[in-house]
């Protein structure tokens, strides 16, 4: 008889679409979870670990969102400079 070890193997998969990574990008969201009455009441970070499609549409729709954010804060202030 004849015996052979297997190495144990880490195997992570996308949190997102669930392939297999052979290389992680964690991206982590850190911020309070809040209350009925918005007070902090604990932790309610986001942590996920994804593929490089995922990372990458994720950050399009970051920046994408992020500069929306942006052009309406300027036209309010814009507003009110008025
Ligand atoms: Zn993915």
């Amino acid at each position: 008889m004849a015996s052979k070890t297997i190495p144990a193997q880490v195997v992570t998969t996308c949190d997102v679409c669930h392939k297999v990574m052979s290389r992680v990008n964690e991206v982590r969201i850190r911020r309070h979870a809040l209350d009925w009455k918005g007070m902090p009441c604990g932790d309610g970070s986001i942590v996920l670990d994804l593929c490089n499609a995922c990372i990458v549409a994720l950050s399009d729709v970051v920046h994408e969102r992020a500069e929306q954010i942006r052009s309406e804060k300027r036209k309010t202030d814009a507003g009110k400079e008025e």
